[in-house]
């Protein structure tokens, strides 16, 4: 594989999962950080976690709500 391609025009990455893109693992943790503490008592926590994207190379966060044993 090798990247050629000029960068995009603007900051925003495209990414085929459209989730939200992080530039590093620090970035997304500290994004799930603020989400779960954002995250009230008494509802059903999102088992999240932050992962690399194989396809933008950058991080995203995906919720454990569907258990996929992977
Ligand atoms: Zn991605």
């Amino acid at each position: 594989m090798t990247r050629r391609r000029s960068r995009p025009r603007g900051h925003r990455a495209a990414c085929p999962t459209g989730k939200v893109r992080f530039r590093d693992r620090i970035a997304a943790t500290l994004a799930l950080a603020t989400i779960q503490r954002n995250d009230r008592p008494g509802r059903d926590k999102l088992e999240a976690r932050v992962y690399r994207c194989p396809s933008c190379g950058g991080w995203h966060l995906t919720s454990g709500k569907s258990r996929v044993a992977r």
